[in-house]
């Protein structure tokens, strides 16, 4: 007896006409025309069933703030960190909570349901980080939040950043973030890297640093950050967030810098959405594209990502939790339209974050988690192209979201009247 079985699923791999048993919160088992009772069904003929989708960057600070104080006129990395910077104060902690979780209440509806956010430690007053953790709790039962103590304005930089630092983590902030390439000089980027890997390697955690967001060719820090994971033994547990000068950097340097980073098994997160907006700001045409070489990440063997970053915020002004928002828009930028490099795409929004911040039990399979996300779409590539509706949205075997099928009433002349099932 099952208590719940998704019958003719079609799986990201490709498979098709796949049932799933769920029996408590975990798979019990998957195949083909699979017998046996179950206490309720879901018909997903012809869709597309996978497991959440996961989002490996985020600022859950700063989400909804689009507009406070004012908007970002210049579109910059800079601006948007000033004007951050003058919104600060003027935080509460209640309305962070609130900001957070009407936000968390999106991704529940958009199948979101692991997010790894960054929190600016650099208000002595931790508002933020209180704020984060008490979210954390709040949504645990139905959102994995993940949470990284990270130096807005600079490790090194800011005064109290170090010691800010240091106080979140014992709060109970999960990963250490950290900004190289705004620290003063390289040599202090440098050595804020070698700080803060120490930490990690001290204190048994993880590392995702905001490294190298800039356009400048000779922002090599990442160099440093395979570095110090090798060193420190912290291999598979350091992460790179953005590495936008990757897309400046002459080629034959990059032939010597991909093996160091598949070496230390650095992760990478690509944020595509914000830094095709952020990066080349500077130039006039031709425009560089801002993004780092995720292709040929990919190809080198490394966990590549795409994250959201920001939505409605100093930096951003859109999004909708829509981590297929993200998944179009890296694969546009990377130019990845191959139907294998299409899908590849869908698992830097799926499987690749999953792996990058530690899921347990994520995946299909009988032993993993009943955390499923049913699909209007036929397949992976399929789900990115229709931004695919959300049909059912399962946490621990329970349904916790459901959004009706997207279906067009079409009556025109000399063609009658029809339904259109969304551009299927
Ligand atoms: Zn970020």
């Amino acid at each position: 007896m099952f208590d719940l079985v998704i019958r003719g699923a079609t799986l990201p791999d490709g498979r098709e006409g796949i049932d799933i048993a769920i029996r408590g919160d975990r798979i019990a088992d998957l195949g083909p025309g699979l017998a046996g009772e179950a206490g309720s069904e879901i018909d997903a003929t012809g869709c597309l069933v996978t497991p959440p989708f996961v989002d490996a960057h985020f600022h859950m600070d700063s989400n909804l703030s689009y507009g406070k104080p004012r908007t970002n006129q210049s579109g910059t990395l800079l601006e948007g960190i000033a004007l951050w910077g003058e919104l600060k104060p003027l935080l509460t902690q209640e309305e962070i909570v609130e900001r957070a979780l009407r936000y968390c209440d999106w991704a529940v509806g958009q199948g979101l349901l692991a997010i790894r956010s960054h929190v600016d430690i650099c208000d002595d007053r931790l508002l933020a980080v209180d704020a984060l953790l008490d979210v954390r709790e709040r949504v645990k039962s139905y959102l994995d939040l993940q949470l990284v103590a990270f130096p807005q304005d600079g490790y090194l930089r800011a005064p109290n950043a170090a010691a800010n630092l240091e106080r979140a983590l014992d709060k109970g902030v999960d990963v250490i973030g950290g900004i190289p390439h705004l620290e003063r000089t390289i040599a202090d980027g440098a050595a804020s890297i070698r700080a803060l890997c120490g930490i990690a390697a001290e204190r048994g955690l993880m590392v995702d640093m905001h490294c190298d967001e800039s356009d400048d060719a000779m922002s090599r820090h990442v160099e440093t950050l395979a570095y110090e994971t090798q060193r420190l033994g912290l291999n598979g547990r350091v992460t790179g967030s953005h590495l936008t000068s990757m897309h400046s950097m002459d080629n034959y340097y990059v032939s010597k810098l991909i093996p160091l980073l598949a070496e230390a098994e650095l992760r990478v997160v690509a944020n595509p959405l914000i830094n095709i907006t952020l990066q080349g700001r500077h130039d006039s045409y031709p425009k560089r594209r801002g993004m780092t070489r995720v292709p040929e990440l990919m190809a080198a063997g490394l966990v590549v990502a795409f994250g959201q970053d920001c939505v409605m915020d100093p930096w951003y002004p859109l999004g909708t939790a829509d981590m297929l928002d993200a998944a179009s828009m890296g694969l546009h930028v990377a130019q990845m339209t191959g139907q294998d490099a299409m899908r590849r795409c869908f698992m830097a929004v799926t499987e690749n974050p999953a792996t990058i911040l530690g899921l347990d039990g994520y995946g299909i399979a009988p032993g993993c988690y009943a955390d499923l996300v049913v699909l209007q779409a036929r397949d992976p590539v399929d789900a990115i192209r229709r931004r695919a509706r959300r049909l059912q949205v399962l946490r621990r075997g329970r349904v916790i979201a459901k959004t009706a099928p997207l279906a067009t009433e079409l009556d025109l002349p000399g063609r009658g009247a029809r339904v259109d099932y969304d551009l299927s």
